[in-house]
């Protein structure tokens, strides 16, 4: 399925794999002035090529190499010959099929392999400029786009929501905060914050204040538990009452855990 929203002059096209008429997961990529941020997933490929015939696009990028944003790739490569760019890192990985978990194989399904480029420092567009940002910690091959007069931030996965509980187990929290805290020290004090999953930040700042703020208050909590040898376990059920639903439904792959782990303090 596939649905699109406006936001000033940009795009987001929501797209998600439909199965008993309801969708499992949304991810959204976003179309401004020729340039695609992302391509969803291999399930609903052939949607978006309907959606973008007669549509602009010159340039595209992959924010970071997972199966949920590069699954148009090869098919937008064959219709529009755009530039498809993602972090030079990316590329290895976008280039091959890589193996998939259940619930990945499931929710979105096996790109078709694609071979993209090393993205510049900068993304030009015919009215706009973009900044990449490296932008760590979900994946290490993770940027975001910044349009510096608009203050539009397209930040992929790095950031969900301000109370995040699951983590996958290959996300550092610490390169997580470090890629946010890059963000806050950007120049704008407004920026709408544009995600893969869906939410658009007007206040961008403001909402990963919030996530850090958050993020400082669970490590103290954690601290103090683990001062009287709680486990990992122990504190993620004293915290949080039981593990996610996630977890069951990812194979442990996201679990409120794995947040509580990387936030333990050091032996
Ligand atoms: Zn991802």
């Amino acid at each position: 399925m596939l649905k699109t929203k406006q936001y000033d002059e940009i795009t987001q096209i929501m797209m998600g794999r439909e199965l008993g008429g309801t969708v499992l997961y949304w991810t959204s990529a976003y179309l401004v002035d020729g340039l695609l941020i992302d391509t969803g997933c291999a399930y609903t490929a052939s949607e978006l090529i309907t959606y973008l015939e007669g549509r602009k696009v010159d340039q595209v990028v992959n924010t970071h190499h997972h199966e949920d944003h590069i699954g148009a790739n090869a098919l937008i490569r064959k219709e529009h010959n755009p530039e498809i760019y993602a972090h030079p890192s990316a590329l290895p990985l976008i280039n091959k099929r890589l193996p998939l978990r259940e619930y990945q194989e499931m929710a979105w399904g096996y790109p078709e392999p694609s071979t993209v480029q090393a993205v510049p420092e900068r993304i030009i567009t015919t009215h706009h400029e973009f900044a990449v940002l490296e932008t760590p910690g979900h994946s290490s091959d993770h940027i975001s786009l910044f349009e510096a007069k608009k203050g539009w931030l397209f930040s992929g996965d790095l950031f969900v929501s301000e109370q995040y509980k699951a983590l996958r187990a290959d996300e550092n929290i610490e390169m997580i905060i470090a890629s946010l805290e890059k963000i806050l020290a950007l120049p704008p004090e407004t920026i709408t914050l544009f995600t893969s999953i869906g939410r658009v930040f007007p206040n961008g700042k403001k909402a990963i204040r919030n996530f850090l703020d958050y993020l400082h208050g669970l490590r103290q909590e954690i601290a103090r538990l683990a001062a009287t040898s709680m486990t990992a376990v122990e504190i993620r059920d004293r915290i949080f009452g039981r593990e996610s639903q996630l977890a069951a439904l990812t194979g442990e792959h996201f679990a409120v855990l794995n947040l509580v782990e990387q936030l333990m303090p050091e032996e």
